[in-house]
């Protein structure tokens, strides 16, 4: 059922039921993290490896520290500044945090989401709200309830409707377990708002890591069923016939290619806008079932660093 009630929510949370929840990144499939029985739905249901960490949802600090959670100084300062918001901090972990959540990982994972919904959903909780994307494991994440209803509608009692996600990317992960802060994942902050908060730019090895720690980093990910590729629709008109190709392209169409086969993101060139279309576009051109999706590569810049990191993952290898 999709519906717009954060008391219906709550409880199918409390009897250990799983529950699609909105946030400004992108649509979770929430469970108690402290049940874990009701976690382990979450693996069941997104056919996600049981080696891939949850994120934590609250909606406060005083919460996380109440639940033992202690944050360093690095990571007060991000949270203070950047919560709620598109940022994950890793942190050591409690010994109320049940390993199923973490993997077995000494930290854990967690975020204050931005969403008006979400945040009145996690205030009625006594409890911090496991959740990662709410689409099946390896596939492009949901961004909006209708997503969400179309793979796990069947699965799934309640779908918090909190209609589209603003930012449109996954989070961006900071790892605060170590003196220096490292950045696991690139998302919806953008780093370098990071690096102006904190005045130096984290450590960033993220572009070659296959750390298993970090499964929304393994090299296919966030993939469509059509093939898709990073380059210039121009180069694979000698393979292809035009109409067996669809364009995603950032602000402006390409001359070769018919215009109702290209899905501009952003015809005013604002990376923002893009990131919070990317999803659903790639959705849509999946949906007309083109022989090959050819993704523009997007400036080096801002969001668009989270943008090709998400296409490099969607690509054929
Ligand atoms: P998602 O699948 O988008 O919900 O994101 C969850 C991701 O958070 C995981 O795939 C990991 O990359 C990261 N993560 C969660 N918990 C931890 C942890 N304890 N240590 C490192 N990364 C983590
Ligand atoms: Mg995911």
């Amino acid at each position: 059922m999709i519906g717009s009630d954060s008391a219906i929510a709550e409880q199918w949370l409390r009897k250990g039921e799983l529950v699609a929840i909105p946030t400004e990144t992108v649509y979770g499939l929430a469970a108690n993290a402290f049940l874990e029985e009701a976690v382990s739905k979450i693996y069941a249901v997104k056919g996600r490896p049981s080696f891939n960490p949850l994120i934590i949802h609250t909606n406060s600090i005083q919460k996380l520290e109440s639940w033992g959670i202690e944050l360093s100084a690095t990571a007060l300062q991000l949270a203070r500044k950047f919560w709620p918001g598109p940022l994950t901090l890793v942190v050591p972990k409690s010994s109320q945090i049940p390993d199923m959540v973490t993997a077995g990982h000494p930290s854990v994972a967690i975020r204050i989401p931005a969403h008006p919904l979400a945040l009145a959903l996690l205030e009625r909780l006594d409890f911090p709200l496991a959740a990662p994307s709410a689409n099946l494991s390896g596939s492009v994440s949901p961004t909006t309830a209708k997503h969400v209803d179309e793979q796990l509608g069947n699965k799934i009692p309640y779908i918090l409707d909190g209609g589209e996600c603003k930012v449109g990317l996954e989070s961006t992960i900071i790892s605060c377990v170590h003196e220096n802060p490292r950045l696991l994942r690139l998302g919806g902050l953008s780093i370098h708002e990071i690096e102006a908060e904190l005045g130096f730019r984290p450590e960033f090895n993220i572009l070659n890591n296959e750390n298993p720690m970090a499964p929304g980093m393994l090299s296919r990910h966030y993939a469509p069923s059509s093939k898709l590729v990073i380059g210039n629709a121009a180069d694979y008109l000698n393979i292809f016939d035009s109409e067996q190709l669809v364009c995603i392209r950032f602000s402006e169409w390409v001359a070769e290619i018919p215009k109702e086969r290209q899905l501009v993101l952003s015809p005013n060139g604002n990376l923002d806008e893009a990131a919070a279309a990317l999803y659903a576009t790639i959705r849509k051109a999946d949906a007309m079932k083109p022989e090959l999706i050819i993704a523009e590569k997007f400036p080096e810049m801002g969001l668009g660093l989270t943008i090709n990191d998400r296409l490099r993952r969607a690509q054929i290898q």
